[in-house]
């Protein structure tokens, strides 16, 4: 919000006709919508916008829209932005490389910190992957031949420090490169990938399996792999994107570690073949270690008795697209396909591909329902998966939350919280439940450092873990309301878990019990330290607040006067909880 505000003149004199006018229709249609941001709509008729979680499902929507026609020319935006949906941009500024800055004392694990130079703080930066993620929003495909990055630095040093930690080679010669050569963009990633799939069929009505393919054709991504790929590697796109079914030999081409697989190809590790029916086929392999066995499953998947979870790595840091198996399936794929009979082959071409089937982007989106075919080779997106794509939800995150909502007993607000940490977790933004308490502790109101020294935690991963719970807290609440809508058997529980996701995402927010709400929500310059103070020295209201002189106020709450008169003062303007 601040940027823009501090950008808005320069924009607005840039503006044509034909943008003012389309800048007063954001205006009005953002003025009609109920408990929306003041200052967005304001912004808008200046020709920029800004965009947070925070804002409503239709503020963003209509603020990407109108981006993308160009009325706007500018969004301020936090990383929600960037992260998750198509959104190219001729110009991508990256305002801050560090993530957050903290104090010295307040870390117990110095590594991925870097000194500030002061003395005594430290910050920790975006990662050059999240960097180049952001940066590589830059460049509209099929509108610009190049597009720029920026990243904002505030002196030598951190420009410096930036070259030095996202680049590789010198800056003498003015050409830098990302430091990760494997870096394919945001594609190489599963989870991405369904949303991207997903992203495509919604906003290309008339959109087939064909078009499809040839979108994704035209992308960086598949211009990096195909030219990394030496043609021996080279597997047709369609199956790489696991849009269609994947060959067996194929799969084994993605197999994470290549030269594992020569080592096991020249081992003479023995395998049998034990059982093969219509839609199974099973064998052993042994090694030093023992037998194990294994098993291809349509129904169960990919199975093996070492434990090793088969399939598709999907390791959110690295941004490894590959499969992982383990070597005893590894063989046994080995030796399914050197099987020399031709009937044979055929039904392992056909049987393999299908027990990986939950990999498979458009199988996925269709069998979750986030996707429809039509009858007419069309595919079409289904109301779950538009919800799917204004929320800005990976599809796997918004099936899960839907499946937890209808199985698990939601009735509680720890219930809540915790199926919103497996969704947190699945994202790969938590790792173990170790912020589990220290985040129940947070909304019960416990003071900062008590939890820091209680749990061992850094500040700064408890508000990352708390905003990012919130954002899937709410989208619990919204995805409820979505099936209560869908029969009147659900209707009663979906809108209690909506009621409470609603309280229990203001809770994490604020960190502050219902009691609080009040006060917190409707009083400037109060947190949920001064309003426990005001609530404790009897004042359980804003109304209550409003009527006191100031005075009397100081003294009952030991706040000072000044403070005491700004809050009374202020209380009639309403805070936007979002922001
Ligand atoms: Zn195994």
């Amino acid at each position: 919000l601040q940027e823009a505000q501090i950008l808005k003149r320069v924009v607005r004199n840039r503006l044509e006709e034909n943008d003012l006018k389309a800048c007063r229709i954001l205006f009005n249609r953002l003025s009609e919508i109920k408990g929306g941001h003041v200052d967005l709509h304001k912004l808008v008729k200046y020709g920029i916008g800004f965009h947070h979680a925070g804002l409503l499902p239709t503020e963003r929507k209509l603020v990407e829209n109108f981006y993308r026609k160009g009325a706007l020319k500018v969004i301020c935006c936090t990383t929600t932005l960037s992260a998750g949906i198509n959104m190219p941009a001729r110009v991508v500024i990256l305002k801050d490389f560090k993530r957050f800055v903290t104090s010295g004392c307040n870390i117990q694990d110095f590594t991925g910190f870097f000194e500030n130079g002061d003395g005594f703080s430290y910050f920790k930066p975006f990662s050059p992957n999240e960097v180049f993620q952001m940066l590589g929003r830059a460049g509209r495909p099929g509108l610009d031949s190049v597009g720029y990055g920026f990243v904002l630095v505030n002196d030598v040093q951190e420009r410096m420090w930036v070259e030095d930690h996202f680049f590789q080679g010198f800056s003498l010669n003015e050409k830098l490169l990302p430091r990760y050569n494997e870096l394919q963009s945001g594609l190489n990633n599963v989870n991405t990938l369904k949303e991207q799939v997903l992203l495509r069929i919604f906003e290309d009505p008339e959109i087939s399996i064909p078009s499809l393919v040839k979108f994704f054709e035209r992308t960086y991504f598949w211009f990096l792999v195909s030219k990394k790929r030496s043609s021996k590697w080279k597997i047709p796109i369609e199956q790489l994107l696991m849009i269609q079914q994947i060959l067996p030999r194929n799969l084994l081409k993605l197999h994470a570690n290549p030269r594992r697989l020569q080592q096991l190809k020249k081992g003479n590790l023995k395998t049998s073949i034990s059982g093969i029916t219509k839609s199974s086929i099973q064998g052993y392999v042994k090694t030093q270690y023992g037998v194990f066995t294994c098993s291809l499953d349509i129904d169960t998947g990919i199975q093996c008795s070492c434990g090793f979870q088969n399939g598709m790595s999907d390791k959110f840091a690295s941004q490894e697209f590959a499969f992982e198996f383990c070597d005893h399936i590894s063989v046994f794929l080995l030796r399914l396909l050197n099987e020399p009979n031709e009937k044979f082959q055929k039904f392992v071409n056909d049987l393999v591909p299908k027990t990986i089937k939950n990999q498979y982007i458009l199988t996925y989106l269709i069998e979750k329902g986030l996707v429809k075919p039509t009858t007419d080779n069309k595919l079409k997106c289904s109301q779950f998966g538009k919800l799917v794509i204004r929320l800005y939800l990976y599809p796997t995150s918004g099936v899960l939350i839907r499946h937890k909502l209808e199985r698990d007993n939601l009735s509680s607000y720890r219930s809540i919280l915790k199926a919103a940490y497996e969704v947190v977790k699945s994202e790969g933004r938590a790792r173990g439940d170790k912020m589990l308490e220290p985040i129940l502790d947070w909304a019960d109101e416990e003071p900062l450092e008590t939890i820091m020294e209680r749990h061992k935690v850094m500040a700064g991963d408890l508000y990352s873990i708390k905003d990012n719970l919130s954002r899937i807290v709410s989208f619990f609440g919204i995805v409820a309301q979505h099936i209560s809508i869908s029969g009147l058997d659900v209707k009663d529980r979906m809108n209690s878990i909506a009621e409470l996701s609603e309280t229990l995402r203001i809770r994490l927010h604020y960190g502050i019990r219902e009691e609080l709400f009040d006060l917190v929500l409707r009083l400037d310059n109060v947190g949920r330290v001064r309003a426990r103070t005001l609530y404790d020295a009897g004042y359980h209201t804003s109304d209550a607040v409003r009527r006191e002189n100031p005075y009397v106020l100081s003294r009952r709450t030991g706040l000072g006067v000044n403070l005491c008169k700004s809050i009374v003062k202020n209380q009639t303007r309403k805070k936007n909880i979002d922001t």
